[in-house]
């Protein structure tokens, strides 16, 4: 993950040869590497630009401390940087009520039923009771699958393989978990190839009625700007709580995941990494920006 923007930020950063203090001259390669590091791993130039001024701003002039070298505080410099851009801390998700709802959506191929099944399993381990609930009317090779990944990982699920009612699904999940005694209901909404009327009609029905204590969009990083497009087109119908971006194992260039937060004002709250169950993780900005520093 993010070995791209690591690779060409280590490279940016090895041409730096000041030794005392940082100044415009000494700097000015070294930034301009940075710039392009960051366009090249699909960073929006505008903030690429703002980003860059920033670091230029912070290191010029600035004293050395005796425990860094000059390169140190760059680094240190663009590590502050890289957090503050990416939303400085985790906004964990809100599981307090019972039961609390989460409403997955996303496009089709995003990998929205993978992740439901990955947070249907995080949260077992931190004792709840999820019900993953198959509410993909359109597809239902949808259900089957949710049904295959839950079933092998032992996750509960619901679904009615006839009904293409989703306001029914959703009311006789909510019986099922309470003769279950599941406290958390997971709906994995269908998806479509683009963000089109029917679909935003649908979530739209059973997110009213729902009203989910969580509303996650699932995105492909893979698709680099074009998902910071598709969560802005997104929320302009529904407010999301939180972004879970998948696919950075993948050659995702992971520019999309350092800026979505600033770009859209939603935070990320979950990446995924892998097509293995327990291959996701919380979103922690400190983390991130650690490893592509390196
Ligand atoms: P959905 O149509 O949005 O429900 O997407 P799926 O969950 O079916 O995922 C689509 C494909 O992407 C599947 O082959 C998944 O195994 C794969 N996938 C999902 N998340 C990840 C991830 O984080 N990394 C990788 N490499 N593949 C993923």
């Amino acid at each position: 993950m993010f070995e791209y923007l690591q690779k060409k930020l280590d490279k940016a950063l090895h041409i730096f040869k000041g030794n005392s203090r940082i100044n415009e001259i000494n700097i000015a390669e070294t930034l301009k590497d940075i710039r392009k590091a960051l366009i090249d791993a699909d960073v929006n130039y505008k903030i690429a630009k703002i980003f860059v001024q920033k670091v230029k701003e912070k290191s010029i002039g600035k004293k050395v401390l005796s425990s860094l070298n000059p390169k140190q505080l760059i680094i240190k410099i663009i590590y502050d940087e890289l957090v503050s851009l990416m939303g400085k801390k985790n906004i964990e998700i809100n599981i307090s009520n019972n039961p609390t709802i989460i409403l997955i959506c996303g496009l089709q191929g995003s990998g929205k039923t993978s992740f439901s099944s990955k947070l249907s399993f995080f949260l077992k381990k931190k004792k709840k009771e999820p019900l993953l609930v198959a509410a993909d009317i359109h597809r239902p090779a949808a259900i089957d699958q949710l049904k295959i990944i839950a079933e092998k990982d032992n996750l509960p699920v619901f679904f009615l393989k006839k009904s293409k009612n989703i306001i029914e699904i959703f009311d006789k999940s909510l019986i099922y978990a309470s003769e279950k005694k599941c406290n958390v209901i997971i709906i994995d909404t269908a998806g479509r190839l683009a963000i089109d009327k029917i679909m935003m009609d649908e979530i739209q029905k059973i997110y009213q009625y729902s009203k989910p204590d969580e509303t996650l969009f699932v995105v492909d990083s893979m698709t680099g700007q074009d998902a910071i497009n598709t969560v802005q087109s997104f929320s302009k119908f529904l407010n999301i709580d939180g972004i879970v971006m998948t696919k950075l194992d993948g050659d995702s260039r992971g520019g999309a995941a350092i800026t979505m937060s600033s770009i859209i004002g939603k935070p990320i709250k979950f990446i995924s990494n892998g097509e293995k169950i327990e291959n996701l993780e919380i979103f922690y900005p400190e983390r991130i920006a650690n490893r592509i520093l390196g």
